[in-house]
């Protein structure tokens, strides 16, 4: 059982947190009222009218107090995010790595990143110019239930560190490692007005977005809300960072390392029972060592037990209503004839883990994100091919191939339409920080990480400044015509 929402007859939404593995009840939270989200974007939007001035380097030191407090705060963290998701306690702590990782790098680099930097002035030598960058304002974070510590701190840390002051709606499935996180903020920083939490359902975040006090959204979460974000965003014309849903395919040429290959198939599309944006969900090997493969793969899913134990593999489905979408995927793949291997037995919200195979791109498990423990199989004949039906997709968020030769993948990853490409290995592109996070196509907009991720959260400016004035203005308006025969010249030949 997932946390469940009631609104009562007095207006009042009750949120009922439940751990999804055992389905022990955790804790009633109040969902906020809209008067109590209005009250709270007025405080932040106050609080921003110093904080958008503020030094970076004092974000900084905001930002590393933060962090050493969080791992103060290790042990309760990964309590929260295990008994909320239902995750494993490594999974949990994979999270969290992730989030230190993007704050200990975000906050070395922001002072070099957000310095403003003089430009080229080109012909215009009498005229000097920078770019700065500038905080939007106030921005509003939206959070999916798959990661509720690391989708809520690395945006976060990354809005603050830009200068604006924060709201984060938390998923209403995994509120409470939210509101841990807030609490641990308030009491390393002394800061509380800086960033505050908006606790309920869509409708909280519609209010978010479409509140004149919001100056930019990051919402991370499914293709399908992200589009109604995005519409109501062009209305204002509102800047937005969308990071979505995935359907990533790994690639397996002729001469990789199977067995790294298949223990990488087996942990990128099992791990949090598959629900990982950037999760193996497809895979095209090539023909020649396509049973070989197989065989490799069943005997790793073989290994893996799933259930509430510590020393299980993998966890329950965290929301009931996933657990419905990954069992229709894998019965529309059954009934178009794919063959469907179960490892093991369903048990409350736990589901075993399942391969598909004869499978083709008319299935929903090859086309729509499925968000499970569920990996589909597929033959390919030629590197080409493989390319060509990894890119048949409308997500683009990351693709993973395995090869001998790591030029080739290189080679490759030029013509795959995914934001990101791994080599030999699956999901460690969100552990290194410094680079871009972020989709092609339904896959999202923006990025998040590395030097991108500070200024998606920073709006550019340009100033322009005079180095020595000249004695006349040459195109204004009591000299334009005289000017203009000798302007032309030098045009004709400076551009030549
Ligand atoms: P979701 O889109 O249903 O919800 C995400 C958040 O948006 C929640 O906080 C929800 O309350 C809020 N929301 C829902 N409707 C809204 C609306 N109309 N206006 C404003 N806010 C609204 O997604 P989910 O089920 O929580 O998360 C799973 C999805 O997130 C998957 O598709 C997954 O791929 C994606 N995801 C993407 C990344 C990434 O970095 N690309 C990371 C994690 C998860």
């Amino acid at each position: 059982m997932s946390a469940t929402i009631e609104v009562q007859p007095s207006g009042k939404v009750l949120i009922k947190c439940f751990n999804p593995a055992t389905g022990e009840p955790l804790r009633e939270l109040e969902g906020h009222s809209s008067e109590a989200v209005d009250q709270t974007l007025e405080r932040l939007r106050s609080a921003a009218a110093s904080y958008n001035y503020s030094p970076v380097r004092e974000r900084v030191k905001l930002v590393r107090r933060f962090r050493k407090a969080l791992v103060a705060n290790l042990d309760g963290l990964i309590e929260s995010i295990c008994s909320e998701t239902g995750k494993k306690r490594p999974e949990a702590l994979l999270e969290v790595f992730a989030a230190f990782e993007v704050m200990r790098y975000q906050a070395n680099i922001a002072p070099r990143t957000l310095r403003s930097r003089y430009r080229s002035s080109g012909i215009l030598i009498h005229k000097r110019g920078y770019v700065a960058f500038r905080p939007h304002g106030v921005a509003a974070i939206i959070s999916p239930w798959n990661y509720p510590f690391v989708l809520v701190v690395s945006p976060l840390v990354e809005a603050l560190l830009a200068g604006n002051t924060v709201a984060v709606k938390p998923s209403e499935f995994t509120s409470l490692t939210g509101l841990l996180v807030k609490q641990v903020f308030d009491e390393a920083t002394g800061r509380p007005e800086l960033f505050e939490l908006a606790v309920g359902a869509a409708d909280v975040g519609q209010q978010l977005v479409t509140s004149p006090l919001i100056d930019v959204v990051c919402f991370t979460g499914s293709t399908r809300v992200g589009q109604i974000i995005a519409q109501v965003c062009a209305k204002t014309l509102k800047p937005l960072i969308l990071e979505l849903g995935g359907k990533d395919a790994m690639i397996i040429l002729e001469d990789a390392n199977l067995k790294r290959a298949a223990k990488s198939a087996v942990w990128g599309g099992f791990t949090q029972a598959g629900q990982v944006c950037m999760a193996v969900e497809r895979v095209y090997v090539m023909a020649s060592v396509y049973d070989e493969f197989l065989q490799l793969l069943r005997e790793e899913t073989r290994k893996l037990t799933t259930g509430n134990k510590p020393e299980d593999a993998i966890g329950p489905i965290t929301v009931d209503f996933q657990y419905d979408k990954v069992q229709a995927h894998i019965n529309d793949a059954k009934a178009k004839g794919a063959v469907v291997e179960t490892f093991g037995e369903p048990d409350g919200q736990h589901m075993p883990p399942t391969l598909l195979t004869d499978v083709d791109h008319t299935m929903t498990v090859m086309t729509d994100e499925t968000f499970g423990p569920e990996l589909a199989v597929m033959p390919v004949e030629s590197e080409e091919e493989a390319i060509r039906k990894a890119n048949d997709s409308l997500y683009g968020l990351s693709t993973y191939i395995f090869a001998s030769n790591e030029r080739r993948g290189r080679r490759m990853a030029r013509r795959l339409s995914s934001g990101m490409v791994v080599i030999n290995d699956v999901i460690i592109q969100y552990g290194l920080a410094s680079l871009p996070f972020g989709g092609f196509r339904f896959s999202g907009l923006g990025k998040v990480h590395g030097k991108e991720g500070l200024l998606g959260f920073s709006q550019q400016q340009s100033v322009v400044g005079t180095r020595f004035p000249m004695p006349m203005e040459l195109w204004w308006f009591d000299l334009a015509h005289k000017t203009y025969g000798l302007l032309r010249k030098f045009m004709k030949w400076w551009y030549r």
